[in-house]
């Protein structure tokens, strides 16, 4: 099968023939029809997180928003059935027996295996993948709009979600890339006014086509005297992985307000304590999120208050969409299109 590798990482892809793998009895074979390209797929293959570096995978085959076909099942599955289409997210597997498993924080499991991280992922025609943890596509949706929903849809859904959110707060949204563009649609449905920050000026119109209220470029305007103006945010969602946008989002909170950490920079935040104890700023940190908020995100995207903004693109042009990613001018998702 054809697949892009990671061999070093730091590294371009490798575009190559490699053999198809070979379901466990435990697992399915999928053939792959599309698969997202997150931020954390780019982090990986530069290397930015040397935290990751003992768990993941060498050769690598990146990609956790993966959807496709079942082709085969090992000799222990009953479901799915052959033929039905199905995604695989970041989430590969976990043990279901752990405490934090029985509590229903799957996503917080240690022994948790990691598609396109810890085992091979979707930037291949064929992906294997636990019976147990692939999730069914609703008939309704494309597959190319609907493989972001695996990561970037579920993350900001989840954050949202435990963020406890009310309508009428004002949540600003930090980063409006793959998963930003997202998160405005949901909290916007909720009922939240939200304001969105980006560098990039059409992304900001993006946003307010979504349901942002307002927009600020953080390269141009003086963000806190904005926020200071509106009378601070409740929420500050960030989700880009620059650490000015942590500085600023902080900046940006009314007293009591809640940081929400999702983008994901190597190096730790500097937060001032005293300003966050004068404050009482809460911090709530989410990672992508459990099958459950998975099946919530395709049913809100099946009902239609949420759609991905995709572009789809071949797998050869793997290293062209990463170097675009790199400059930050992706416009919503590209999505590898097999
Ligand atoms: P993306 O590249 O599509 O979007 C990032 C956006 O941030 C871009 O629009 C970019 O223009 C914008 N940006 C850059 N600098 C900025 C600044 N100073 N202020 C405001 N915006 C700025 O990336 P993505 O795929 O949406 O992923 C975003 C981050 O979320 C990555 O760090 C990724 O690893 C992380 N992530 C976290 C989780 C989780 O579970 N917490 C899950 C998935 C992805
Ligand atoms: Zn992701
Ligand atoms: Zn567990």
């Amino acid at each position: 099968m054809k697949a892009a590798v990671v061999r070093e990482f730091g590294e371009a892809l490798q575009v190559e023939e490699i053999p198809a793998p070979v379901p466990a009895p435990d697992e399915v074979l999928v053939q792959v029809e599309a698969c997202g390209v997150c931020h954390s797929d780019l982090h990986l293959a530069d290397g930015d997180w040397p935290q990751l570096a003992k768990i993941i995978k060498k050769p690598l085959i990146l990609g956790h928003e993966v959807i496709g076909r079942v082709m085969d099942r090992g000799s222990a599955v009953t479901r799915p059935e052959p033929g039905e289409r199905v995604g695989v997210p970041w989430i590969h597997w976990t043990c279901g027996k752990c405490e934090l498993c029985r509590e229903g924080c799957e996503n917080l499991c240690l022994a948790q295996m990691i598609t396109g991280a810890t085992v091979d992922g979707g930037y291949a025609e064929f992906i294997k993948a636990k019976a147990s943890h692939v999730v069914q596509v609703p008939e309704s949706l494309d597959s190319i709009e609907a493989a972001p929903l695996f990561c970037a849809g579920v993350t900001v859904y989840r954050a949202i979600k435990n963020a406890g959110i009310r309508p009428g707060q004002r949540v600003a949204v930090f980063g409006i890339g793959g998963l930003g563009h997202l998160a405005v649609q949901i909290a916007a449905q909720r009922g939240a006014r939200v304001i969105a920050i980006d560098i990039a000026p059409e992304k900001l119109d993006l946003a307010l086509s979504l349901g942002a209220e307002k927009a600020f470029d953080a390269s141009a305007d003086d963000v806190r005297k904005e926020f200071r103006a509106l009378g601070g945010a409740h929420f500050a969602l960030v989700t880009s992985a620059a650490k000015v946008a942590y500085e600023s989002a902080f900046t940006s909170l009314r007293r009591g307000g809640t940081l929400v950490v999702v983008g994901v920079p190597a190096e730790p935040l500097s937060i001032p304590v005293i300003a966050m104890v004068g404050a009482e700023t809460r911090i709530l940190s989410s990672s992508v999120g459990t099958r459950e908020d998975l099946r919530e995100t395709l049913e809100w995207a099946a009902a239609g208050k949420i759609r991905c903004r995709v572009e789809a693109r071949p797998l050869d042009q793997i290293n062209q969409i990463f170097d675009t990613m790199r400059r930050g001018t992706i416009f919503g998702r590209v999505v590898l299109k097999m």
